[in-house]
Parts: C-alpha cells; structure tokens; sequence
C-alpha cells in the first residue's frame, strides 16, 4: 500500500470549481498540486503549482501533467479513461480509477451497474438517436412522461429532453443535438417527493465512510439549494446512506462516490446518478462537518486514513449562479450579503459569467435547515453581476 504524505504532489484531472476546492484543501495539508485543463485560466490555476494546458483526451499533455506525480485523481467523469490508463501505465496511480469513470461517464453503463448491484433505478431503454420507431416502443414500455439523455457528455441537466406529449419527438432528438445513431438513455420521469444525495469515501484499505445525507433542489437540472441533514426518516437516512456505501464497494473506487437519490412519496429510494468525485451537494461540508468532502477525498487517494465526516451545525448552501449575457464578471453586493456573520461566501474565480452559469456558492448555519436556508437565500439575494 503506498502511502502518499505532504510534500508530495497532487495531480488532478480537470481544473474547474472542484479542482480548485480539491487543491485548496491538499495545499492546507501541505501537498503541491498539478493541473490538467484546457484553460490556463481555470479556477484551479490559482492554487495550482503547475496548469498543464490541454484537453480531456489530450494524453501527451495527460502524462507531462503527472510527471512528479504520487497520485492523481479527476474532478469531472468526462476525461477519456484512455487518459487514465496512460497515467497508470506511467507508473502513477489515478484514484478512483478508470474502472469509475468508465462506468459514470456512461449513463447506459451506470444503469446497469445500478441495477446489477440490485438497487432500483427508474424504467428505462436504451435507443439510438434518431430511431423515432424505437422512441415510441421504449415510450409504450416505460410510460410517460420520459426523459431523454445522452449517454454521454451531460451535466448540469444538458443533453436532455422532456417529452411529455405524444407530438415532438423529431423536435426532441433535434433539441438533444446528438448525431443520429449515438446512445441515448430513455427514462421514465419519476414523481418524486425530494432528491437526495450521499458523498461517501472509501479509502486505500476498504474502509467506507458515508456524510450525512443532504437534501438537494434543482431548477432545470442544475443545483440551486442543498440542505444537511435532509429532513428525512431516520430510517429513509440510513437506507440511503446504505446505498452509497454498496455501491462505493461494489465499483471498489478509492476516493469519494456520490450517489444522486429520487425519495418516492412511499418512502423508497431510486438511485438517479452516480459520480465518483466531490459533489456539489457536499460543498456545504467545508463549513459544517468536521471533516470537508475536500479533505475527505484527498485523505482517500493519499492512502490515508479517513476523517470524521460528523455535522457539527445544520447547514444550507445556495448556488451563485450567473445571469444576463456572457462578460467580464464581477460581483456585487459582497458585504451585504456578508452582514449575516453566519454566512460563508465561496468564489470560483471564473472569467466570464453568463446565465446559469457556476461561479460560487453561499452556506450558511443555522439552528435548523430552515433558518440556514433562510439566511443563504437572504444572502445569496444580495449578490449581482455588473452590466
Ligand atoms: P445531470 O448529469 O445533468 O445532473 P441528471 O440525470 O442528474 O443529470 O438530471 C438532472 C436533474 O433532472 C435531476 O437532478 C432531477 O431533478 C431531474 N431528473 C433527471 N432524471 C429524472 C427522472 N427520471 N425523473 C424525474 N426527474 C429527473
Ligand atoms: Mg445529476
């Protein structure tokens, strides 16, 4: 078992938000840290040693990033995994592996590693786009309303499609953009009553440590407001957490695995998506556990052991998301949304902001969720993006 310890370098696959907050916490342990991004201004070139320039396919610029490397892990599942294989034939190892990546950068794949670990997912078929014949079968099998997704490359509710009529469906493959032929995921839209995610570790030598649940709101596939503990049964907690822990043992990954949930008005659980990284419903555990999934996650891929992931406040996290055409971006109303001295600001240091566009989070702790919400939403409130 190699263990890694400070000063070694870190590499890390991707250097958007979640490379930088990975990297913030390596650096507070005292690791250097390397970069793969094809912006040499990512978010993670602030805190990164090194940003090797180049693209998530780019195996050249893959293996030059990992030089010096003791371990390197990814932020995103949309790297090639012959990256990962490249660096691991290199001498380095990538942790969670390729095997992870392989199976959550296909959505079909998932399913099926879902189902084979005998958890519930919604009814779906797999068709290719285009195939209206085979749309209107999966469709008469799973019932609608369905959605349609890519089965690879989506994130953030892009690469997929409502149909909830019996018209539009050449409009549907239009608007999921993919060529005709691609594998596509059709799924039963589920009628749930709340989404729920699990962030759980796994480290070098199979121990599994789960975070408390958090409960999570979208707006159109993308991430608004995230809630610790999600105000669920004990029991609902605990099956969920279950979960997490299985199937972080049955991909046997080192480093994080989150676990997207559908909680059904009958208090069973649907998984919806897997990643196998940190997880923007977990960003609140900087603040509020005592251990933060950052840290969590780089404890893991170090061979290290894993830390507490006890939450020492009720929490609630907002997205900052960006509004108006793409610019310049600049903030406003910081000390405003700062006045609540409960309130903790996250900024990605993007460029250029545009609508819904990522750029930071607020969190904020409170008595209850509902007061933590209370006040991230006030806060959040009082932010802007200059003209
Ligand atoms: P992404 O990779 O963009 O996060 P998801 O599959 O997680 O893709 O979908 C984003 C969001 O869309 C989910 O969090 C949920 O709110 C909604 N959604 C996705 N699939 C379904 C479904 N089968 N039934 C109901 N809502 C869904
Ligand atoms: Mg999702």
């Amino acid at each position: 078992m190699t263990l890694n310890t400070p000063p070694a370098t870190i590499g890390i696959l991707g250097g958007g938000q979640l490379g930088r907050m990975l990297g913030l916490a390596a650096r507070a342990m005292g690791y250097g840290i390397r970069i793969l991004d094809p912006d040499p201004a990512c978010p993670a070139a602030a805190i990164a040693d090194h940003v090797e320039v180049g693209n998530y396919a780019d195996v050249e610029a893959a293996l030059r990033m990992a030089q010096g490397c003791a371990v390197v892990t990814y932020e995103l599942e949309h790297v090639d995994a012959s990256l990962v294989e490249a660096i691991e034939a290199a001498g380095v190892p990538v942790r969670p592996g390729a095997m992870p990546l392989k199976i959550t950068q296909d959505r079909l794949a998932e399913r099926r590693f879902v189902e084979a670990a005998d958890i519930a997912v919604a009814a779906w078929r797999e068709v290719a786009s285009g195939d209206d014949e085979a749309l209107t079968d999966a469709i008469g099998q799973i019932g609608m309303p369905v959605r349609l997704k890519a089965a690879f490359g989506g994130y953030d509710g892009r690469s997929q499609i409502r149909i909830a009529t019996g018209r539009g469906r050449a409009l549907a493959w239009m608007d999921l953009g993919r060529p005709a032929g691609q594998p596509v995921l059709v799924e039963h839209e589920l009628r749930f009553a709340a989404e729920l995610s699990v962030v759980c570790a796994r480290s070098l030598d199979g121990q599994v440590v789960p975070f408390p649940v958090a409960r999570n709101v979208h707006d159109d596939g993308i991430l608004v407001e995230s809630m610790m503990p999600a105000d669920v049964t004990p029991d609902v907690a605990a099956a969920a957490q279950a979960i997490a822990v299985r199937l972080a043992e049955a991909m046997d990954l080192v480093g994080l695995l989150t676990v997207e949930l559908f909680l059904m008005h009958d208090g069973t659980l649907v998984v919806n998506e897997l990643a196998p990284r940190v997880h923007n419903s977990g960003h609140a555990t900087i603040e509020a556990n005592a251990t933060s999934q950052f840290e969590q996650h780089i404890r893991a891929i170090c061979g290290l052991p894993l830390g507490s992931p006890d939450l020492l406040s009720p929490v609630a996290m907002v997205n900052l998301l960006g509004s108006g055409p793409r610019r310049r971006a600049a903030l406003t109303g910081v000390s405003a949304a700062l006045a609540d001295p409960d309130v903790h600001l996250h900024v990605y240091g993007k460029r250029e902001v545009h609508e819904r566009r990522k750029m930071g989070h607020l969190t904020a702790l409170g008595a209850s969720i509902g007061e933590a919400l209370e006040r991230a939403r006030t806060a959040v409130d009082q932010l802007g993006w200059m003209p």
